[in-house]
């Protein structure tokens, strides 16, 4: 497998994101109730073509629900959310399209159980893109190569360790050619010594300039490669830093407390 990361801490991404650009994502004024219990209040947000922005934040702050309103598998109360500009659709194929251009990798390994982990690969490309069978095995291959488990290709996926199963999940989103990754908590399943096999492939990628939105964690990974950290607490954006800034000098109570308690 690829590995970007170099010593611990030392910066693995150097570009800046181009914040002049139409955002890749934006959230504007997005509100959210699960009944009684309001989970995303008043959030504005714009993740810029080639940014790595981190959410961090207490169990229960609405970092997932955020995620998950995204790739329109919550539906939001008020406000709106663009994806390239463009309004998330409601349903049918535009709403497919979309959640293809908004790659997502969740905590739980969520691949298909009774595929083997090339057809993983290569059944979105075929079904939703209409790409031959041929053409998506080959760029399958490739993205299984990038990822480091390419010899696992024909395997089925109970058969591969957390660590493999989470980057043939990352493959699989990548074989879509999203225009934003979104990855909830994905290395917070996985054994402490598959933890970097993971995060390496995730530092390769924003080192390509993938735009990515990452809830995790994981201080080094942040620290190596995300332009920003956004803190959520109680279903809101309390403050957002460079990860330097971020790290050593929280300005809030709640990120000073959190941060106590997680570093
Ligand atoms: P986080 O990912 O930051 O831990 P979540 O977005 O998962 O937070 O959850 C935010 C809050 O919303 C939590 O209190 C959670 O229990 C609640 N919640 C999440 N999903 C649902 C749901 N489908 N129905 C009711 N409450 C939910
Ligand atoms: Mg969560």
């Amino acid at each position: 497998p690829p590995t970007g990361q170099g010593a611990p801490h030392e910066r693995a991404v150097d570009h800046r994101p181009d914040t002049d650009a139409e955002p890749v994502v934006r959230l504007t004024g997005v509100q959210k109730h699960f009944g009684d219990l309001h989970v995303l209040r008043d959030i504005d947000l714009a993740v810029a073509p080639g940014e790595v922005l981190v959410v961090i934040g207490p169990s229960g702050s609405g970092k997932s629900t955020l995620c998950r309103a995204i790739n329109r598998l919550e539906t939001i109360d008020e406000g709106e959310i663009t994806v390239d500009g463009q309004p998330l659709p409601a349903e049918g194929r535009a709403l497919a399209r979309l959640r293809s251009e908004v790659g997502m990798v969740f905590q739980s390994f969520n691949l298909f159980a009774h595929k083997s982990v090339l057809d993983n690969v290569t059944l979105g490309p075929v079904k939703v893109r209409g790409r031959s069978r041929a053409e998506a095995r080959k760029e399958a291959m490739g993205l299984l190569e990038r990822v480091g488990v390419a010899n696992q290709a024909e395997k089925m996926p109970a058969q591969l360790s957390g660590g493999q199963q989470q980057r043939v999940a990352i493959a699989r989103a990548l074989a879509m050619h999203p225009k934003v990754m979104l990855f909830d908590e994905p290395t917070s399943a996985l054994d402490p010594e598959m933890i970097n096999e993971v995060l390496d492939v995730m530092v390769e990628l924003a080192r390509e300039g993938m735009t990515m939105i990452v809830v995790t964690h994981e201080m080094g990974f942040a620290r190596k490669a995300a332009h920003r950290v956004v803190f959520m607490a109680d279903g809101q954006i309390v403050e957002q830093a460079t990860p330097e800034e971020f790290f050593t000098n929280p300005r809030s109570d709640r990120a000073k407390d959190f941060l106590s308690k997680i570093l």
